[in-house]
C-alpha cells in the first residue's frame, strides 16, 4: 500500500504531525532507526523511575494551545525546574535571582542587586552586547558571569563564550525577586508514566516501523509515501553536500546508586571549568516532587553529562548557531525548498535550538498547512 505521508522520526515532531495527518484522514507510516520511539525525549523505567535517557526534558510553554495538545496523551505533575549550581562546592540557586545575588554579593534588597549589576556592566565598559560573554555580563555582572556562566557554557558549546551567539544566555531568566523557577513559563511539569508513553498514546493506531534507517533505505522507502517528513539532520538528508554543520553531542554516564538521596535536586550545575561533566541528573526528583524521603525508593538513578563536539556515529543533541554554521544551515535550506515532496522539520531538521513545545507547536501549524482544508 502507498501511505499519503512517510514520517522520518518518532519524536516528538514526527509523532505529533502523524497524530494529526491520522485524525484528518490521511495514511502514515512512521519510521526511526533506534529501536524504540520518542527520540530524545524516550524514557526508560529503571528501579521504578522514568530515567531521561536522551537528557533531560522538562515541559514548560506559554502556549495554552500547546499544554491542552499534550494534556490529551499525559497526565502532568506539578514539577518546577529548580536547579542548583556547584560552584567547587560553592551552592547558588538558578536561574539568576535575589538568592543568587545575596550570596555572590551578601546584597538584601533588589535595588542593592540591581546597583551591583550596574556597577559590573559599567565596569565592562558594554553598551550594545555582541556575544554570549558581554551578553552576560550586561544581564548579571562579572562575578555570576565567571562563577556561574563562563565554565559551564564553555564546557557546554567547546567554544569561548565570545564567539557565542547572545541569545543563548538569553533562554535563562534574570530576575530580582525571591524566585527559582528556571522557565517563565504559565505552565510546566512532567509526564506522569514517561514522556515514552505520552509519545506512545500519539502513535496510538498509527504503523512505526522501528530498527529502520531511512538514509540507509532512502529509495525503497521514499516509494512508500508521496510525501516524506524528514526529522533527522538536514546536512546527513543531502550526504553532507555543502559540509557537516556542527553540532554538540552528550555523552550520559548513568548509575543505579544504593541510596535514596544523591544529592536533593533534579538537577545540579557543575559550573566550574574544572569539573569535566556540565550536569548531574537525578531522574527521581522529576517524579517525586518535593518528598524528600524519595518515596520510600532505596534508590536512584543519576545521570553525568559530559559534553562534547559531535562526530561521525555520535548523536547530535544541539545545533551550533553561531554565525558560521547559520550561514551554513542556510544553503541546506536553500537546497531543501527544492524538495517539493519533503517537509523538514524539529529540532535537527530545521537546525533550530527548539524547546518540546516549540517542536510541537511547529508540528501542529505544519500539519494543519498540510492537511487540514
Ligand atoms: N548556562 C550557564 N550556566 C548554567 C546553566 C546554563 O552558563 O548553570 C548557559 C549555558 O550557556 C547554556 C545556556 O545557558 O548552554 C542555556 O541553558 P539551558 O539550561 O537552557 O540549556 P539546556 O537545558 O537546553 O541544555
Amino acid at each position: 500500500m502507498k501511505y499519503d505521508y512517510l514520517v522520518v522520526g518518532a519524536g516528538l515532531y514526527g509523532a505529533v504531525f502523524a497524530r494529526e495527518a491520522v485524525n484528518a484522514g490521511k495514511s502514515v507510516l512512521v519510521i526511526d532507526k533506534r529501536p524504540q520511539t520518542g527520540g530524545n525525549v524516550c524514557t526508560k523505567d529503571i528501579e521504578g523511575i522514568h530515567v531521561h535517557v536522551y537528557g533531560a526534558h522538562i515541559f514548560h510553554t506559554n502556549e495554552k494551545k500547546v499544554w491542552d495538545y499534550v494534556n490529551r496523551f499525559a497526565e502532568f505533575n506539578r514539577f518546577t525546574n529548580s536547579p542548583v549550581a556547584n560552584y567547587h562546592g560553592e551552592l547558588y540557586s538558578l536561574p539568576f535571582n535575589m538568592y543568587t545575588f545575596n550570596k555572590m554579593w551578601g546584597v538584601v534588597t533588589p535595588d542593592e542587586a540591581a546597583a551591583k549589576i550596574e556597577e559590573q556592566r559599567r565596569a565592562a565598559h558594554i553598551t550594545e552586547p555582541k556575544n554570549l560573554e558581554e551578553q552576560a555580563i550586561s544581564l548579571v555582572g562579572t562575578d555570576i558571569y565567571e562563577k556561574l556562566i563562563k565554565g559551564y557554557t564553555e564546557k557546554q558549546w567547546g567554544r569561548p563564550c565570545t564567539e557565542l551567539p547572545a541569545f543563548i544566555i538569553r533562554r535563562l531568566p534574570v530576575r530580582l525577586t525571591f524566585d527559582n523557577n528556571y522557565f517563565n513559563a504559565l505552565y510546566q511539569g512532567i509526564p506522569m508514566g514517561g514522556y515514552s508513553r505520552m509519545v506512545d498514546r500519539m502513535l496510538e493506531g498509527i504503523p512505526v516501523r522501528l530498527n529502520t534507517d531511512y538514509l540507509a533505505d532512502k529509495e525503497a522507502l521514499d516509494a512508500l509515501a508521496d510525501k516524506v517528513v524528514y526529522t533527522g539532520p538536514i546536512d546527513a538528508y543531502f550526504g553532507y553536500s555543502e559540509g557537516a554543520l556542527a553540532y554538540r553531542s552528550v555523552r550520559f554516564e548513568t548509575e543505579v546508586l544504593d541510596t535514596p538521596n544523591f544529592q536533593g535536586n533534579a538537577a545540579v550545575n557543575y559550573t566550574d571549568r574544572e569539573t569535566p561533566w556540565t550536569r548531574i541528573i537525578e531522574h527521581k526528583w522529576f517524579e517525586f516532587g518535593k518528598d524528600d524521603q524519595g518515596n520510600d525508593l532505596p534508590k536512584t538513578v543519576i545521570s553525568r553529562e559530559y559534553s562534547s563536539e559531535w562526530k561521525p556515529g555520535d548523536e547530535p543533541y544541539y545545533p551550533v548557531n553561531d554565525a558560521q554554521n547559520a550561514a551554513l544551515y542556510e544553503t541546506y535550506r536553500k537546497l531543501a525548498e527544492k524538495e517539493t515532496k519533503v517537509i523538514f522539520g524539529g529540532r535537527l531538521g530545521e537546525y533550530k535550538y527548539y524547546d518540546m513545545d516549540q517542536v510541537i507547536l511547529s508540528a501542529l501549524n505544519m500539519a494543519e498547512k498540510e492537511v487540514v482544508n
